[in-house]
């Protein structure tokens, strides 16, 4: 038998909000279909993976090792990628929005010269994202930097190892309900749903 044990499978965690909080910059239906259709996806994608490895080393035959752990790197990519998407989003009127202070404050001001140019270059990193991707915001342990990462799908051209900070997802099915295929729109209205003090908390973490 399978072991079906809850915690070596991955599951969808809760959203932080409900579907309609991040009302007007992600639509309910755009939000919901996301969380429940994508990132399920991805969830289930990985644990279908699992419980095949499971079966042919139980079974002791043999798989295309090379294609199954590609794939299984994109589903938990997809995966580990979305949660800290819906956990670095925040309601625009419950603390979403704004500029980050205190340490991660500081780290931005010392490393892009101000918020303003560390949001052009984040920007610039989500719109110049090859087809699907993501851009994120890294913490560099070794030099004490935060770095920008440009994720093609959710799992290429990752820095191996760095902690990340803040991610935002440039996949056409994050926004092709609210923006059609207007990506900047839906990286302008991203500013006004940013969680700073979640993205400050997962700085602490690191440097403690
Ligand atoms: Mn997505």
């Amino acid at each position: 038998m399978i072991s079906m044990e809850q915690n070596r499978f991955y599951s969808l965690p809760q959203l932080p909000y409900g579907y309609k909080d991040l009302e007007p910059y992600m639509s309910e239906q755009q939000l919901t279909i996301h969380h429940q259709k994508h990132h399920q996806a991805y969830v289930t994608g990985a644990n279908n993976i699992l419980q095949k490895l499971d079966k042919t080393r139980k079974e002791n035959v043999d798989l295309d090792v090379k294609a199954t752990l590609k794939e299984l790197s994109f589903n938990i990519g997809g995966h580990v990628m979305h949660s800290l998407f819906w956990g670095n989003l925040a309601p625009a009127n419950k603390g979403g929005g704004g500029k980050p202070d205190g340490k991660l404050g500081k780290a931005l001001e010392a490393e892009f010269g101000s918020f303003e140019r560390f949001k052009k270059e984040f920007t610039q990193t989500a719109m110049s994202t090859e087809g699907s991707g993501w851009a994120a915001l890294t913490w560099c342990r070794q030099t004490s930097r935060p770095i920008l990462m440009q994720v093609e799908k959710h799992n290429v051209n990752v820095f191996p190892m760095f902690r990340i900070l803040m991610v935002l997802d440039v996949f056409e099915h994050a926004y092709y309900i609210d923006y059609k295929n207007d990506r900047a729109k839906f990286v302008e209205a991203f500013w006004n749903v940013v969680n700073w003090k979640e993205i400050g908390n997962r700085l602490q973490e690191i440097l403690k």
